[in-house]
Parts: C-alpha cells; structure tokens; sequence
C-alpha cells in the first residue's frame, strides 16, 4: 500500500478503526563507504528511532548496468565514472521504509547531497564530509521510489506485518 486507508492494528475493538495516512514506501542503500566505515547499525537505528517500518532488507554488489540505470540522471556528469566504480566495487546494503511520508521524511534524515554542507543530526551531516562519498541514497520523490524499489526488490522479497504499539506511533486522524 503507498497511500491512503490503512486499517490500523493492534488495538483493542472500541479503539480498531479506520485511519487516513499518506503510508508510503522508499529506498534506501547504504554505501560501501558507510560498510567501511562501520555505521550501518547506527544508520538503520535512525530510521528504526523515527518509527519507520523495515519492509525489505538485502545486501547486493551492483554491478555496471545496474549503476548505469540507477545514476542515469548522472550518466553525462564528469564524476560519473568516480560513481560508478565507487558503488560497484562494494556491496551495499538495500532496505526499504514503510510510513507516513516516509519519502519525504527519509530524505530530512539523510540531509543534503553536499555532506560538507549537510547540519549535523543528518545522516549525511554526522557521517561523511563529501559530496561523493556521503555514506547513504534514498529516493527522492514518491515516483522515484516506486521505480527504484522495482529495480532492487521483487514482490516477493517487500513484507507487509503490523506494528503491535501503532497507537504510541500515530494519532487515529493523521
Ligand atoms: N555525486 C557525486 N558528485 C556530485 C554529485 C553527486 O559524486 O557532484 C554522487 C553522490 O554519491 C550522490 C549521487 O551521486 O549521492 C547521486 O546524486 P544526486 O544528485 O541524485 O544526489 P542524492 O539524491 O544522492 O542526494
Ligand atoms: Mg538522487
């Protein structure tokens, strides 16, 4: 489900209703330089923090066409060449996020592409100082992240299960 009625769960009869969330899914990889580094446990904890919801995990090494379509936009850049080799040559870690807004809301978790300049409580902002090797991806826009989770994911590997605390998660009208 990317939008709109999710009936909630794990409350008690009286409470079970019907609510109206924008729930959407993203992408997330985490790059070699994080895996280098040692911060994936600290990057997947942010999102886990903010309430997110982990509905697909993997580790995959991308190889030349799978960079070459995921980076089309940049195919024409001068640093395109620096990217690819960069995100091939590792393996990376792909998990999807499941919420409220959640494309948005990955994305002010992430901070901007430029780390240098990213605040610090930002993913980008307390682990990188670079515009290249800024430790994270995530789609940016709600059309990006149906297309991209195709290209990582098969249906069969996204799952769909409650939270059994939503009511501490949302209020009933958001
Ligand atoms: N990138 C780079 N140099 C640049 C701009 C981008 O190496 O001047 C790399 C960087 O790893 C970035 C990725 O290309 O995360 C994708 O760029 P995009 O503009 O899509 O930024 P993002 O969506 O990752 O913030
Ligand atoms: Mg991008």
């Amino acid at each position: 489900m990317d939008r709109g009625k999710q009936e909630v769960q794990g409350r008690n009869e009286e409470e079970k209703e019907v609510i109206f969330m924008n729930i959407e899914k993203t992408l997330v990889i985490i790059k070699p330089d994080a895996i280098q580094k040692g911060v994936t446990g600290e990057i997947i904890a942010r999102f886990e923090r903010k309430g997110l919801k982990i509905v697909g995990m993997k580790m995959i090494q991308m190889d030349e066409k799978l960079a070459k379509e995921h980076y089309a936009h940049l195919a024409d850049k001068p640093f395109y060449p620096d990217l690819e080799k960069f995100v091939t040559e590792h393996p990376v870690l792909l998990f999807v996020a499941e919420g409220k807004e959640a494309v948005e809301v990955v994305r002010l978790i992430v901070g901007p592409t430029n780390a240098t300049k990213a605040p610090a409580g930002t993913i980008r902002g307390d682990f990188s100082n670079s515009t290249s090797r800024n430790v994270i991806h995530a789609s940016d826009s709600k059309e990006t992240a149906v297309k991209e989770i195709k290209r990582f994911f098969k249906n069969e590997e996204l799952f769909s299960y409650e939270f059994r605390n939503e009511y501490y998660r949302y209020a009933a009208d958001e």
